[in-house]
C-alpha cells in the first residue's frame, strides 16, 4: 500500500529526464502509515516554491511563478503589476485556484509567507503578489532575513506584516532557537543556513549573485544586485488543538553542509520531520549533501525540489515537458539519494514532483478527538 502513491508518469522520450527518476506529474496521495485518519497537502510550485495547506490554514514558501528567461532573469528586476505578462498572470491564477479555490487569497488562508533568501527565484514575485492583492495582508505574516526585510520595505510592504530580526531567534548548532507562533495552528522555526556556490571549478567557488547583507530599504532594477543575505532553512509545524505537533515539514532552498541548515537536536526530539523538502540545484558543490542532512533529520518522506530548468522554461512548458536545471547533474543526485536511503534502511521514500503538482499526505494522528488508545490486553 505504501507505494500506491507512485502514480508515476515515466516521461518517455524526454532526454533530460530519461530513466533515472520517476517524476510525479499528476496530483498524488502519499501514505505515511498503514492506518490513516488525517491529511495535509503540499503543492510544489517550482524552484523552492510550495504551498502547504491544511483545512483553512496555509503556508506559502518562496513563491516563484514567472520563470524569467535567462536574459531578463539576469538583466531584469522584480515582477510587478506593470511588467507581468498575461501568461504569468494566467499561471498564477490557475495555481492559486487549484490550491486555494480562488485566484487570490480573499479568505485569508495563507497565514505565513516564508522567504529563504533574497535571490529573484525566491523573492522576485513577492512584490507582484502583494500589490495585486493575491496575498491577504489581513492575515499574512512574512518571515525572512533582515536582508529580505530591507527588500520588503523597499517594495512598500507594510511593517505590520513583517516579522523582524529573524536571525536572532533562529536555530543553529547548539542554539535551540525560538518558535515563531504564526497562528494557533502554525509555528515556524528559522534555521541558519548557507547558500551553495552556483559553480565550483578547480576547487574555486563561484556565485552568480552576491551573498552580502542589506541594511537599508532597497529595490533594484537588476536581478544581479539582489543579495541572498542570510540564507534560512525552516521547520514548519502544523499543530493540534492541544498544541502538540500534528505535521512537521523541513525546507531548505539551497544545498547546505553541516552545521548550516541543521536544526538544534532538542528541537528534533520534539517530533520527527514528516516531510523534508530538499533542494537539488548545485548539490554537487557542497560536500556530503544531501547525505549528512538526511542522516541527521531522518525524515519520514523526502520531496526533491529546485531540480527543474526554471531559467528557460515557463511552468506550463515544464509541466508538459520537464527539463532539469543546468550545471547540476540531477541524475547523480538521485543516485546518491537512493544510496543513502538504502544504507539508512529506515523505509524512507522520496518523491520528485513536477512543477504545479499537489501531493496529499495521509497519516495517523493520535491526538484527534475521536482517537481512543487501545486497551491493554489482559495477561
Ligand atoms: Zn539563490
Amino acid at each position: 500500500m505504501k507505494k500506491t502513491f507512485y502514480l508515476l508518469l515515466l516521461l518517455g522520450g524526454l532526454s533530460a529526464c530519461k530513466g533515472y527518476t520517476k517524476i510525479v506529474n499528476k496530483d498524488s496521495s502519499i501514505n505515511l502509515s498503514a492506518e490513516t485518519n488525517d491529511s495535509i497537502t503540499i503543492h510544489y510550485i517550482g524552484c523552492s516554491g510550495f504551498f502547504i495547506k491544511k483545512g483553512n490554514d496555509a503556508v506559502l514558501i518562496d513563491p516563484y511563478f514567472s520563470n524569467k528567461k535567462t536574459l531578463s532573469f539576469f538583466g531584469g528586476g522584480l515582477t510587478t503589476k506593470s511588467n507581468i505578462s498575461d501568461d504569468v498572470k494566467g499561471t498564477i491564477n490557475s495555481v492559486f485556484k487549484h490550491v486555494m479555490g480562488d485566484t487570490a487569497d480573499r479568505q485569508g488562508l495563507i497565514k505565513a509567507l516564508l522567504i529563504t533568501h533574497g535571490h529573484i527565484d525566491h523573492y522576485g514575485d513577492v512584490p507582484y503578489l502583494v500589490e495585486s492583492r493575491r496575498l491577504n495582508l489581513d492575515t499574512l505574516k512574512i518571515i525572512g532575513s533582515s536582508t529580505t526585510h530591507c527588500y520588503l520595505r523597499g517594495d512598500s510592504i507594510p511593517e505590520k506584516n513583517i516579522i523582524k530580526e529573524i536571525e536572532a531567534s533562529s536555530s543553529f548548532e547548539g542554539i535551540e532557537g525560538k518558535w515563531i507562533n504564526v497562528s494557533k495552528k502554525i509555528r515556524v522555526m528559522p534555521i541558519i543556513s548557507e547558500h551553495a556556490p552556483h559553480l565550483k571549478i578547480l576547487g574555486i567557488h563561484i556565485n552568480f549573485a552576491f551573498q552580502k547583507h542589506e541594511h537599508e530599504s532597497k529595490r533594484y532594477n537588476r536581478w544581479r544586485k539582489y543579495n541572498s543575505g542570510q540564507t534560512l532553512a525552516y521547520l514548519i509545524d502544523f499543530l493540534n488543538i492541544d498544541g502538540s505537533v500534528n505535521f512537521r515539514t523541513y525546507v531548505n532552498s539551497s544545498a547546505e553542509g553541516y552545521p548550516y541548515g541543521f536544526p538544534a537536536a532538542p528541537v528534533l526530539k520534539q517530533h520527527r520531520v514528516d516531510a523534508a523538502l530538499f533542494c537539488v540545484a548545485s548539490f554537487n558543490n557542497v560536500k556530503n549533501y544531501p547525505e549528512d542532512i538526511i542522516r541527521y533529520l531522518k525524515p519520514r518522506h523526502i520531496i526533491a525540489c529546485h531540480w527543474e530548468d526554471f531559467l528557460n522554461h515557463s511552468l506550463p512548458s515544464l509541466k508538459k515537458k520537464p527539463k532539469t536545471v543546468p550545471l547540476t547533474n540531477v541524475k547523480k543526485f538521485f543516485k546518491r539519494l537512493d544510496q543513502v536511503l538504502f544504507d539508512l534502511n529506515l523505509g524512507i521514500n522520496y518523491t520528485c514532483p513536477n512543477v504545479n503538482t499537489t501531493l496529499k499526505f495521509l497519516y495517523f494522528n493520535k491526538e484527534l478527538p475521536n482517537y481512543r488508545k487501545p486497551k491493554p490486553r489482559k495477561q
